[in-house]
């Protein structure tokens, strides 16, 4: 696709991405970090941000597909990657082939994967999945043990982790979480697991930021990493914020009576004349029609309201009687002066989790990244606090 002066965009800032996982990484000593990807990263860029990452020297990266470590590995990023989904039986020649960490999470899984190795004459790198609550993949703690087994008995493996998953670790005090943190221990303090060095991992952005004790050897925090972790709002990760913004232009300007409809439908009417603007952005490009007559977007450093249902392409901005040009940057996701519309905005306005937000915008948007101080626009270092 051709993206040449696109009026719309993504912008990804690199050098916040950075900063981020250097506090990260501070805060965490000596426990290794790994960023989970999956899903074009958030949003954020697959091979931008892998590359990224790989550059600021963390230890691993997790994805939630083969195809996204394939990716990854065509893109010459060298270190570890674990695949954290469930895998099928005919994509485990590839993940052998690319060098991607498999996670076993069943026997049946082990004996597949087990198979293919012995066809291949290779050997592969496994992490041990143990579901202690979560109930969506892994094998069950009394189960663990004997899985474990198999996998020292067979010289195929060469057993890299030992692996769970939170399901409740962004509330604070949860008892489901110390369950969960009790039964892995119970598991990992058996003689099998301690026999030899295995890295075991627990923590999300939840598990990281909340609970401690849950850091183990290595911890998998990404919406920590990039910045919006529960609003951003975490007393000792102190300097993380967002690097993924969405902006537009404005394309066209008009001065509209009182008791006009606007848009599709005629969803609004105009109470008093007033000046409307459009956006060359909508639900074509990712930009929720959830937002239509309940969005806010940032013009010259100022909010104003979406006014009528938002199109494929295009939406209204009821700027009153302030000036607005054809060409002004319009902010619907990010910071411009003194204001911001954060991701959770956008997510609690369409009842949304905050990470399908970023999951959202597609590829019909460039992705612009800066990776310099270069770059004039609005940062999170000139933002607020920050
Ligand atoms: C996505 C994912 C993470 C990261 O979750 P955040 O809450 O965004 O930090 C960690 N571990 C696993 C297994 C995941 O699937």
């Amino acid at each position: 696709m051709e993206y040449a002066n696109h009026p719309s965009w993504i912008e990804i800032n690199l050098v916040q991405f950075a900063k981020n996982l250097s506090v990260v990484r501070k805060e965490l000593g000596p426990v290794r970090l790994c960023l989970p990807i999956k899903a074009n990263a958030y949003g954020h860029g697959l091979e931008t941000i892998g590359k990224a990452a790989q550059m600021a020297g963390i230890d691993y990266l997790a994805v939630a597909h083969l195809q996204e470590g394939i990716i990854l590995r065509r893109a010459d990023i060298s270190i570890p990657i674990l695949v954290l989904g469930a895998i099928h039986e005919d994509q485990v020649d590839d993940l052998i082939h690319f060098q991607l960490d498999i996670s076993i999470s069943s026997c049946f899984k082990a004996e597949k994967v087990r198979n293919v190795c012995k066809q291949l004459g290779k050997r592969c790198r496994v992490h041990l999945e143990v579901d202690t609550g979560m109930q969506r993949t892994g094998v069950r703690p009394e189960t663990a043990a004997s899985l474990m087994e198999y996998l020292n008995a067979e010289d195929c493996f060469d057993v890299i982790g030992v692996y769970s998953h939170l399901a409740t670790s962004e509330k604070e005090n949860n008892a489901l979480v110390y369950e969960q943190i009790r039964a892995f221990n119970e598991l990992i303090e058996q003689p099998l697991f301690q026999r030899r060095p295995l890295i075991f991992h627990m923590a999300n952005s939840g598990g990281t930021v909340l609970y401690p004790e849950s850091w183990y050897d290595m911890v998998r925090p990404s919406a920590l990493a990039f910045g919006f972790f529960k609003g951003n709002v975490c007393a000792h990760f102190e300097g993380v914020a967002p690097c993924f913004s969405v902006k537009s232009r404005i394309s066209y300007f008009k001065v509209v009576k009182e008791g006009m409809g606007i848009g599709y439908g005629h969803t609004y009417t105009t109470t008093k004349t007033t000046r409307i603007v459009t956006v060359p952005i909508g639900y074509g490009d990712g930009y929720p029609s959830r937002l239509s007559n309940r969005g806010e977007v940032l013009i010259r450093g100022k909010r104003y309201p979406i006014v009528g249902m938002i199109c494929m392409d295009q939406f209204m901005v009821d700027v009153g009687q302030d000036d607005a040009y054809v060409g002004d940057e319009v902010v619907l996701l990010g910071c411009q002066g003194d204001e911001e519309i954060t991701i959770h905005e956008l997510a609690e306005k369409i009842d949304a989790n905050p990470r399908e937000v970023l999951c959202l915008f597609n590829n019909r948007l460039p992705r612009k990244v800066y990776a310099n101080y270069e770059y004039s626009g609005e940062t999170a270092s000139t933002r607020k606090g920050a």
